[in-house]
């Protein structure tokens, strides 16, 4: 087969423990979507949660020997990197002993056996376009629209996240907080315009310095980022931070009305901890950046700080 209209093709998971089920089904859905199936409850939990065939879609029947289409459901719904695929039970009427169980799963719609191909069809097509649509809804919900950057709340989320993570494997978990020098003088005197200009190139720089696996770069507000940093320890904090600062300096954004450069800069506050169960120490941890931030500004800004237990 064609790999690359594979890709293209939106991938239907088919989960029904009887075979002939299935042949009428995927005959019917083959020349749209990518079409894959499952036999029991526990397969389609496996191809559900694989990163290569992660399905659009499920459509799961309700009877079948071992795990039930209820509890497939309820173990899609209960996995945050599964619960958003769309589940619509199939089944035949009198299989179904309460239709307000499959909602309240988490299941969107049900197609009643026997098919009738058009309804199924429309069905399919429009749980597709519905969750497409919640995703491009989510995605922008987490973007910065100057910079094209996440923003803080993609930050509070992945934060919680790797806090977790690093709890779990007794790692340390850094941050590194950036503030561009004297902003308020380049908006002055260039103008509101050229600010944003200025703010999309330090942003795309800070976003390219830290593009190593599991960093994330956001605009967390006004002229202000953060780079969360998982596994790195202080000193590879403080050498991203550095690292940071040399490339923004190496734009050579002219800057009219710094105190400090004749080109636009940051300052850097790094922090560092290993995470515990307590939620004041994920503050304290943003709270250690933005004092390292503080001191980078007071002694002479265009400089990286640590942080200081
Ligand atoms: P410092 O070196 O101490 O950080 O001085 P500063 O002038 O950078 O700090 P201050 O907080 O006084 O000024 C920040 C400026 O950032 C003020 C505001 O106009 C500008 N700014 C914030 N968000 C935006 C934006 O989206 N676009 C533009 N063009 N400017 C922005
Ligand atoms: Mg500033
Ligand atoms: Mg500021």
């Amino acid at each position: 087969m064609n790999s690359q209209t594979d890709t293209i093709k939106p991938i239907i998971l088919i989960v029904d423990d009887t075979p002939m089920n299935i042949q009428v089904l995927s005959k019917m859905l083959n020349s749209t979507y990518d079409v894959r199936i499952a036999t029991r409850g526990d397969k389609a939990l496996e191809i559900a949660r694989s990163k290569k065939y992660k399905p659009d879609l499920i459509l799961l029947d309700i009877m079948m020997p071992e795990m039930d289409g209820y509890e497939v459901c309820r173990q899609l719904k209960s996995n945050s990197d599964t619960a958003a695929i769309p589940v619509i039970f199939v089944t035949a009427k009198s299989e179904i002993e309460d239709e307000t169980k499959g909602f309240s799963l988490g299941a969107v719609d049900y197609i009643i056996k026997p098919f009738h191909m058009p309804i199924v069809q429309a069905r399919i097509q429009t749980h597709l376009r519905l969750s497409q649509q919640a995703k491009l809804l989510e995605e922008y919900a987490f973007l910065d629209p100057l910079t094209h950057l996440f923003n803080r709340r993609k930050f509070d989320m992945v934060f919680e996240e790797e806090w977790r993570r690093a709890l779990r494997n007794h790692e340390p978990l850094s941050l590194c907080m950036i503030d561009i020098d004297f902003f308020k003088g380049y908006n002055d005197t260039l103008g509101h315009g050229e600010g944003d200009i200025c703010l999309q190139q330090v942003a795309s720089t800070i976003s390219k310095s830290s593009s190593r696996g599991g960093e994330l770069a956001v605009r967390y507000g006004g002229e202000e980022f953060i780079v969360l940093l998982p596994h790195c320890d202080e000193e590879s904090a403080y050498s991203s931070g550095e690292n940071i600062r040399e490339s923004v300096e190496a734009l050579r954004i002219g800057h009219p009305h710094s105190d400090i450069s004749s080109v636009v800069t940051v300052s850097v506050g790094c922090a560092t901890v290993y995470p515990t169960h307590k939620t004041i120490d994920m503050k304290n941890l943003v709270k250690l950046a933005d004092d390292a931030l503080y001191q980078a500004k007071q002694n002479g800004r265009n400089r990286v700080e640590k942080g200081i237990k």
